[in-house]
């Protein structure tokens, strides 16, 4: 393995990693940088991890690109804040022009504060570029999604956090064969937050394994209604809560918990929509449950053009019947 410095990396393509280990879905990073840039050389990746230089050399050699690797034990869990001091170094050591991360929340911390340090411009949540002439046009959806703007980049210098499942994370083949060099650095900075342990989500397993799936979908209003989906789910023996992607971006329920183009497909025997307008995206990742059933107060909703059996109501009104008429035993005796 080479271990060396470097001058000069123009494109940065962050890579996050979780107890020394590579989180995959940030290669869809690269993606980005396939469908952005002339030529994917220029690019280098940003690893920073414990314990995480052999994955980051065989990384380099799989995708023949240079690897800056930051491997330090206080990067075990992710650390926005610490991955933002190692992001501004490498700008200025090696005069990078671009940096990408995935938009999570570690990537949206670090993004942020480096940009502001490194005085950048930053666009969070892109789906899609465009290439317009000189310019480029990035777009991303605002309000939850009712509006999808494009916004122009007025600076050479930039950085991204780019949406999952918006830029799909490229094979090794579509690669050059040589492989890259590891640069191995070290951040001074002291971090002003250390996480201490990381729990995975329960249900990231269950979704796939129940037999009726609940979902909750932004109709829910507020957080404290998950409560209702919980209880509805209780009623059957092998269920899960499952939601639509603004849940999870919204910090409701974890993201093992979504379903859709980019969190889980899955085919129970019973899913329940609640609240959940039926956007392509999450259609595609239930679509093929054995029966479904949708609750909602738009009749017009197209999630209904998929269900089995529609539920035209406010789901803050039919839901609490549905549990406390189980719970009174009288439904299922009939
Ligand atoms: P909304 O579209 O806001 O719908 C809420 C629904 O609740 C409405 O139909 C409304 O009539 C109903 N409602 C409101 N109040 C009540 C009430 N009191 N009682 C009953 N009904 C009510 N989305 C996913 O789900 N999964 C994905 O994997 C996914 N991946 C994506 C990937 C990309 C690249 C992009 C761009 C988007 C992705 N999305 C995904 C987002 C998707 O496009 C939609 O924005 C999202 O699915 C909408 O979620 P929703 O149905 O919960 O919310």
């Amino acid at each position: 393995m080479e271990v060396k410095g470097k001058n000069n990396i123009r494109h940065l393509l962050v890579i996050e990693t979780l107890e020394g280990k590579i989180n995959r879905e940030s290669l869809e990073t690269l993606g980005f940088a396939l469908s952005f840039h002339d030529k994917i050389d220029d690019c280098a990746l940003l690893i920073a991890g414990a314990e995480i230089t052999e994955s980051a050399a065989s990384l380099a050699e799989d995708r023949g690109l240079d690897v800056v690797v930051f491997d330090d034990s206080r990067f075990r869990y992710p650390n926005g804040d610490l991955l933002a001091a190692a992001l501004v170094e490498t700008i200025k050591k090696y005069n990078v022009a671009s940096v990408v991360l995935l938009h999570t929340i570690t990537g949206v911390h670090a993004a942020s504060r480096a940009a502001a340090t490194a005085g950048m411009a930053c666009i969070t949540a892109v789906e899609s570029v465009i290439r317009e002439g000189e310019s480029t046009v990035f777009q991303r959806c605002l309000q939850y999604g009712k509006i999808r703007a494009s916004i122009e980049l007025q600076e050479d210098k930039f950085i991204l956090t780019v949406l999952t499942g918006s830029f799909a994370a490229p094979e090794p083949g579509d690669f050059r064969k040589k492989p890259g060099t590891v640069y191995d650095e070290k951040t001074g900075r002291s971090a002003s937050y250390s996480p201490r342990s990381v729990e995975r989500a329960e249900s990231s397993r269950s979704l796939e394994e129940a037999e009726v799936i609940v979902s909750a979908g932004r109709g829910i209003g507020k957080e404290e209604n998950l409560e209702m989906i919980r209880d509805v789910a209780k009623i059957f023996s092998r269920s899960a809560v499952g939601s639509s992607r603004p849940l999870c971006d919204l910090g409701w329920l974890p993201y093992g918990h979504q379903v859709g183009s980019t969190g889980k497909t899955v085919s129970p025997k019973l899913y329940m929509a609640c609240g959940i307008s039926g956007a392509s995206q999450h259609l595609a990742g239930m679509k093929s449950s054995q029966i479904i059933v949708a609750v909602n107060r738009d009749p017009n909703a197209a999630i209904f053009s998929v269900a089995d059996y529609g539920v035209v109501e406010d789901l803050t009104v039919f839901l609490p019947l549905l549990a406390d008429k189980y719970r009174e035993g009288n439904w299922l005796k009939k």
